[in-house]
């Protein structure tokens, strides 16, 4: 007796993504059953937790396990495990739907995967988001969900071929747990499919990827021996149960003992991940706080790393028993793409969120852990550069938030990031190595001289670069640091220098880029000074509604004048930042320096000293500070009236 059928649609994102699936162009189809035996282990896991915590909850936990079982005949494949199940709207949330946030960035992937269609495109996306439940599609054209969760009477039936649309029916009488039954699709032998109802096969995969599972893979085997000799000898059939994997938490075996495909199969059912991971920290801590933990650096940032909702933290474990996922009391969220198992020894498996943050063992465990992976990307960045530049480039921009809100480990963080700088390539070209300096680095390549390290903040390297503060440091050889990244524009506030060298902003406060000991230069900007004075005046005046005040520079070659803010002014990338996120920003008004030896500059000079103040005038002045926002990449307040001032200025000047 079961209620009516319901037919619903995938949502537009899961549908394309099952059309990848289907039309397979992903190369390794074994993983289906990685991810289907990983989702049984997680269900496992909760069950025995949830039945631990939960006293009334009328569950047998006795023979807790996974099942393998075959039928060659109907080509069949089920994945059975007697854990936590799900509800019916659990199902529909989590199988129905991909309800992970990220869908325009998914969207976005999904249809540069499609337009590919190369394997390479589909790998790619598939290690970015993780494909889950749905990898089932890869080799089946039927894919049938029983599940009923723990405590429930009810149970929920979900079946689809994958295309648009599922249908989902209660269900009433089912065992507890959830049971995913594949109808296989046909044996074709160019594709190279290899057969999942033979025993081998399936004994193969688990042992291959899922070898380190807690819980039992069971399959049911039929052996057939000869018994009875000569004439009276016959074969007989019996059923024997194996289990195919060797349940042996990874964390707790020795490293030498263990072969980096076993970590790399671990690391992709801790981490719901498709990458293979970067590195792998294996850690064990004895004495007061005894834990074990493996830890490990993926390869490729998921596409949430920068969301709202992003994941932190790693796998919390008490002596074996599973205790929660993301557990962020264990890793500093600017590490959240680290991911592994922490398995403690001395906490209670009653262990909540509230008592977590407030223990001093699970602080002291973070800090271990957090020195513990600081000191591994150093390591790699000396010993392993090529792994270095991908983690840079995958993690750096998380990374570098630990300068703000890590001080304890600010120096090391500061040592192990990596700058694009002018003494640096574009990352535009093949050869990475040459796109990153280290802080000690630049420290090495300072002039004679000079003792602060300069940077620039904005939103690309070629918007500094063309900058117009740029000039006088590219004119005099000094490097700048180019630092692109919104994280960029917090932290160079809060670190005030690395080994003893002041950071500064070339966009911000005076510069004197002239050798001070030179008398003769200094004696001619006095002079300037003087000659510009009425200029300088009327100008800040003028301009007083845009400008603190208006200076001769010494940062300029080529551009006419340039906005400079103060010490502790907001940059203008910083500003629109906060403008974007919707916050209040304070009216900061800069500095414009003039270039005296721009011919416009000089101009106006003389057309000042001749006419005091006239509205051409004014409007020149207001022509030339529109200019200096511009230059900068920056946004004039009113775009109209610039361009009506440029108008009628170049008309008179054809006139
Ligand atoms: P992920 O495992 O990364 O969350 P999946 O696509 O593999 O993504 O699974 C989606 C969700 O469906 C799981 O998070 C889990 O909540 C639920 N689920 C899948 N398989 C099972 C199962 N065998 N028992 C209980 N819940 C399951
Ligand atoms: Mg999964």
């Amino acid at each position: 007796m079961s209620t009516k059928v319901e037919h619903r649609e995938f949502q537009a994102e899961t549908r394309q993504l099952l059309d990848l699936m289907i039309h397979s162009i992903y190369s390794n189809k074994d993983t289906f059953l990685r991810e289907l035996v990983s989702n049984a282990s997680d269900a496992l896991d909760k069950l025995k937790l949830e039945a631990f915590r939960d006293k009334d909850l009328d569950v047998d936990t006795s023979d807790l396990h996974i099942e393998l079982d075959t039928d060659a005949d109907a080509r069949t494949l089920t994945v059975r495990d007697n854990g936590i199940g799900m509800t019916r709207d659990e199902v529909v949330d989590l199988i129905g739907t991909l309800a992970k946030s990220g869908t325009a960035q998914l969207r976005g992937a999904l249809s540069a995967a499609q337009n590919a269609e190369s394997a390479a495109a589909a790998e790619e996306l598939i290690g970015q988001f993780g494909i889950g439940f749905y990898s089932s599609f890869m080799v089946a054209d039927t894919v049938t969900l029983l599940t009923r969760k723990a405590g429930e009477k009810t149970a929920t039936r979900w079946e689809s071929s994958g295309e648009d649309t599922y249908t989902i029916e209660e269900v009433d009488d089912a065992p507890q747990g959830t049971s995913v039954t594949l109808h296989l699709k046909p044996n074709d032998e160019d594709d190279h499919v290899r057969d999942y109802t033979s025993e081998w096969t399936l004994e193969d995969i688990v042992k291959k990827y899922s070898d380190f599972i807690a819980w039992p893979i069971r399959m049911q085997v039929e052996r057939t021996t000869t018994v009875g000799e000569g004439e009276d000898a016959k074969d007989e059939t019996t059923v024997e149960v194996k289990t195919l994997n060797s349940m042996k938490a990874l964390w707790t075996r020795p490293r030498d003992e263990v072969s980096d495909d076993e970590y790399h199969e671990f690391y992709k059912h801790v981490a719901h991940a498709w990458d293979e991971p970067l590195e792998i920290i294996p850690m064990k801590a004895e004495g007061t706080f005894e834990y074990q933990a493996l830890l490990f650096l993926p390869s490729v940032a998921p596409f949430d790393l920068f969301m709202r909702d992003a994941k932190v933290g790693v796998q919390l474990y008490v002596r074996r028993v599973f205790i929660m996922d993301d557990c962020e009391e264990l890793i500093p969220p600017y590490l959240r793409f680290v991911k592994g198992v922490v398995d403690a020894q001395d906490l209670s498996l009653n262990v909540s969120r509230e008592i977590l943050q407030q223990d001093r063992q699970i602080r002291a465990i973070r800090r271990r852990l957090t020195k513990k992976v600081l000191a591994t990307i150093k390591d790699l960045r000396t010993e392993q550069p090529e792994k270095y530049r991908t983690l840079w480039t995958q993690f750096g921009r998380a990374l570098k938030e630990g300068l703000l809100s890590d001080t304890d480990n600010r120096d090391l963080i500061l040592s192990i990031s990596a700058f694009e700088s002018t003494a640096t390539d574009r990352g535009d070209d093949a050869d990475e190595s040459a796109r990153w300096t280290s802080l000690a680095e630049y420290v090495e390549r300072m002039k004679p001289g000079q003792d602060v390290v300069y940077y620039m903040t904005g939103e690309s390297r070629q918007q500094i670069e063309n900058s117009p503060h740029m000039e006088a440091f590219a004119a005099k050889g000094l490097e700048v640091l180019l630092l692109t990244d919104p994280v960029d524009e917090m932290w160079v506030d809060a670190v005030p220098e690395f080994e003893g060298k002041r950071l500064q902003s070339i966009a911000k406060g005076e510069f004197d880029l002239d050798d001070s000991e030179d008398e003769d230069s200094e004696a001619k900007r006095d002079e300037r000074e003087k000659q510009f004075a009425d200029l300088l005046a009327w100008l800040g005046d003028a301009l007083g509604d845009h400008v603190r005040d208006v200076k001769i520079s010494s940062r300029l070659t080529t551009s006419p004048a340039v906005l400079v803010g103060d010490a502790f002014s907001m940059s203008p990338t910083l500003e629109r930042l906060y403008r974007a996120s919707g916050q209040p920003v304070p009216v900061t008004k800069r500095t414009l320096e003039l270039n005296p030896d721009h011919e416009l500059v000089k101009a106006l000079e003389s057309a000042h000293s001749a006419s005091t103040d006239d509205a051409e005038l004014r409007d020149t002045a207001e022509l030339l500070y529109g200019m200096a926002l511009i230059a900068e990449g920056g946004e004039l307040d009113d775009p109209a009236a610039f361009t009506r001032k440029l108008a009628q200025q170049l008309t008179r000047s054809l006139g």
